[in-house]
């Protein structure tokens, strides 16, 4: 499988490509901003967009997603509880001091039994509200890897005050979800260094209490 984890945006959103080196086949998750150099990453491995895949519908994971999906024709998937988050893109681009990105529409909804696809690798939607109603990670079985959004950082959680946000559901998203994967699972989180869940089960003091 092709991993490459680009930080983009003021923010520096972890956006991740992932392809499928037999069939060339892609999908590109959190294309929150700097397309360009996204598209570069594509263009490099020769692999085809099929899939945008969106953690949750905070500016700095959404906010390059139409011009993505207009240079490549993929279909932008996020889960529909974030629809209210993604309708104040302008508010949000306020909070931050950028420039809006104008309006983003979603093709499909996708939750907890979907899965979303690059060729022949294959990953498993996992609703985790908490830092935002409509939050998802995404479980790669085969690589026992996970894309883990604005849920679970090295060291800490995603936070939960802003609106849609909830300490309670966080806490239980990630106790009856994320931590139920196996230890050796490699999470990468919405920004910040690549974690597991082994390290994060020892270590991270809002979990090993
Ligand atoms: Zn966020």
């Amino acid at each position: 499988m092709i991993h490459e984890i680009l930080p983009v945006g003021p923010l520096q959103c972890n956006c991740s490509v992932i392809g499928d080196e037999a069939s060339r086949e892609a999908m590109v998750i959190d294309p929150g901003d700097d397309i360009e150099d996204v598209l570069a990453i594509v263009q490099r491995h020769h692999l085809q967009v099929k899939q945008v895949v969106i953690t949750h519908a905070h500016i700095d994971h959404v906010g390059g997603a139409m011009k993505l999906r207009t240079a490549t024709g993929a279909p932008i998937l996020l889960n529909q509880n974030d629809c209210a988050l993604l309708k104040m893109l302008d508010v949000q681009a306020a909070w931050i001091g950028m420039a809006s990105p104008g309006k983003v529409e979603i093709d499909h909804s996708v939750g907890s039994a979907d899965t979303v696809k690059a060729g022949a690798i294959t990953a498993d939607v996992i609703h985790t509200p908490g830092h935002t109603e409509g939050s998802v990670c995404l479980y790669f079985p085969a690589e026992r890897k996970l894309i883990a959004g604005d849920t679970l950082f090295a060291g800490s959680i995603g936070r939960t005050d802003l609106p849609g946000g909830s300490f309670e559901k966080i806490m239980r998203s990630l106790h009856e979800r994320v931590m139920a994967l196996p230890d050796e699972t490699i999470v990468v989180p919405g920004h910040g260094p690549t974690t597991s869940i082994g390290e994060e089960r020892e270590n991270n003091p809002f979990l090993n209490r």
